[in-house]
C-alpha cells in the first residue's frame, strides 16, 4: 500500500509557486505519502526537472500527469507524459488516456472550471472526490457523483503554494510504481484522505 497526492501544481503552471525542488523535498521528508502525480496546467514540461530532482531519493515516487482545461471543465491525466492531441474536447481527452493506459480524472467536478454533472456523458475512469481547494460541500458532491457513476474516487491536494502539497491523499493498493498504481486505481484499489479536514470517503 501506498498514499499519493494526485494533484500538484508546480512553478511551471502560471498560478503554482510549487518549485519541484520543494515538491520533491517535501516528499523525502514525509513519513508515508512517497508519492505525488506532477498535474501542471495544460503541459507536462515540469516532469523531467521533478522526476531528475526525485531520483536522488529512492523511495519517492513522481507519478506523470497533465490537468488539461477543456470548454466544460478540467480533466486529470494520470500517466500522461505528453498532451493529448488538440482540440481538447473532453472527449478528446477521454480517448487519448483510454488509448494510452492512462487514467482520465475529473477534477473537482463541483466548484469553478469542474464539469459538474456533465461528467455523467463520459466514459471517464475516476472522479476527484477530495479536491484540496474545493469546499467540504463540493466534495462531497463529487463524491456522491463517484458513487452513483460507480467510478473509483482519487484525492489530491490540488497544491498551488509550498505549505499545501500532501495535504490530501489517496491510500492506493500497489507498490511505488507507476504503472501499478494506475492499474490499482482503475480497479477501484483506493481510499481517499484529507489531513486538513475529517473527511474520509
Ligand atoms: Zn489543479
Amino acid at each position: 500500500m501506498i498514499r499519493a497526492d494526485l494533484h500538484i501544481h508546480t512553478t511551471y503552471s502560471d498560478d503554482s509557486t510549487v518549485t519541484p525542488k520543494t515538491l520533491v523535498e517535501k516528499l523525502n521528508a514525509h513519513n508515508s505519502i512517497k508519492a505525488a502525480a506532477v498535474t501542471d496546467h495544460d503541459t507536462v514540461k515540469g516532469l523531467n526537472e521533478t522526476r531528475k530532482l526525485a531520483s536522488a531519493y529512492p523511495d519517492i515516487l513522481i507519478i506523470p500527469g497533465v490537468e488539461i482545461s477543456t470548454p466544460e471543465g478540467d480533466l486529470l491525466v494520470l500517466g500522461a507524459e505528453e498532451n493529448p492531441p488538440k482540440p481538447w474536447t473532453v472527449e478528446n481527452v477521454v480517448d487519448f488516456a483510454r488509448n494510452n493506459d492512462y487514467i482520465s480524472v475529473v477534477a473537482h467536478p463541483y466548484r469553478e472550471y469542474g464539469m459538474g454533472d456533465l461528467a455523467r456523458n463520459y466514459k471517464v475512469d475516476a472522479i476527484e472526490v477530495i479536491n484540496g481547494e474545493s469546499t467540504p460541500q463540493a466534495n462531497k458532491m463529487a463524491h456522491d457523483l463517484a458513487k452513483s457513476m460507480k467510478l473509483p474516487g482519487t484525492a489530491g491536494s490540488d497544491a498551488h503554494s509550498p505549505s499545501e502539497p500532501l495535504t490530501v491523499y489517496t491510500e492506493i493498493q500497489a507498490d511505488l510504481n507507476v504503472d501499478e498504481i494506475l492499474k490499482a486505481i482503475k480497479k477501484g484499489l483506493v481510499t481517499t484522505h484529507s489531513t486538513a479536514r475529517s473527511i474520509h470517503f
